[in-house]
């Protein structure tokens, strides 16, 4: 069976709490995958910093603008900012419940204020989506995209029915240069100098799982899942 089946109904109990999940992991892992389908299942919102940040810019707002500033002088933008644009969102009514915060924190400096910010009421759990490099790196090298139509393609998941052309428009295929292996090495040797020090600070927490990646979206959104359930008929 199909967890992608699994009825929202049997994790209606964990609704009664605010509980945040909270998804780290290296890119490549399908963190973002996961977010949708977990936002599907647990019917809560998916938060990402990421999307906040361009939107808050987009919209012109007070905090928009200011991160602009910084970004203009091409700076980073103050993890206390990101924090005022992640609570303004998270106050909302839809996100009672809780909410799935995908792409922060990312160092452990970010964690702590973010901790620290947080009600008591607010639970939170934080899932370690993980995956070898070498694995991260043969899945995203191998992603193609058309210099065309811009659509996505996959040597391995998704190919094209011609190798090297588009199925929709006939243009070329071409590689993004993010998905280049020397990119992707870099990209992965700085999440794990960022991350080790996040994954020792939740993992000393007791509501934190690493997930193994290197099986199907099915077979991990189970096992997520479960655990999240698991951790429900922990507390009742
Ligand atoms: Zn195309």
């Amino acid at each position: 069976m199909s967890v992608l089946a699994t009825p929202t109904i049997e994790l209606k109990e964990l609704k009664k709490q605010t509980l945040v999940v909270i998804l780290l992991g290296p890119p490549g892992a399908g963190k973002g995958t996961q977010a949708k389908i977990l936002q599907k299942t647990l019917d809560v919102p998916h938060i990402s910093t990421g999307d906040l940040l361009r939107s808050n810019i987009k919209e012109d707002t007070s905090l928009g603008s200011k991160a602009k500033e910084f970004m203009d002088a091409g700076k980073l933008v103050p993890d206390d900012l990101i924090l005022d644009m992640l609570f303004s969102r998270v106050t909302k009514k839809d996100c009672t419940h809780g909410y799935i915060l995908d792409g922060f924190p990312r160092t452990l400096d970010q964690a702590k204020a973010y901790h620290a910010r947080l009600n008591e009421e607010t639970k939170t759990v934080a899932l370690n989506l993980e995956l070898h490099d070498q694995v991260i790196i043969k899945r995203l090298s191998s992603r193609m995209v058309c210099s065309g139509c811009s659509a996505p393609f996959h040597r391995q998941y998704s190919p094209s029915k011609k190798e090297g052309v588009c199925d929709h428009c006939h243009s070329p295929l071409i590689q993004r240069s993010d998905d280049k292996e020397e990119v992707i090495k870099k990209r992965l040797t700085v999440y794990h100098t960022q991350t080790a020090p996040l994954i020792t600070y939740y993992s000393k927490n007791q509501r934190f799982k690493g997930v193994s990646c290197d099986q199907s979206i099915d077979q991990v959104l189970e096992e997520i899942l479960e655990y999240l359930k698991s951790l429900y008929s922990k507390d009742s």
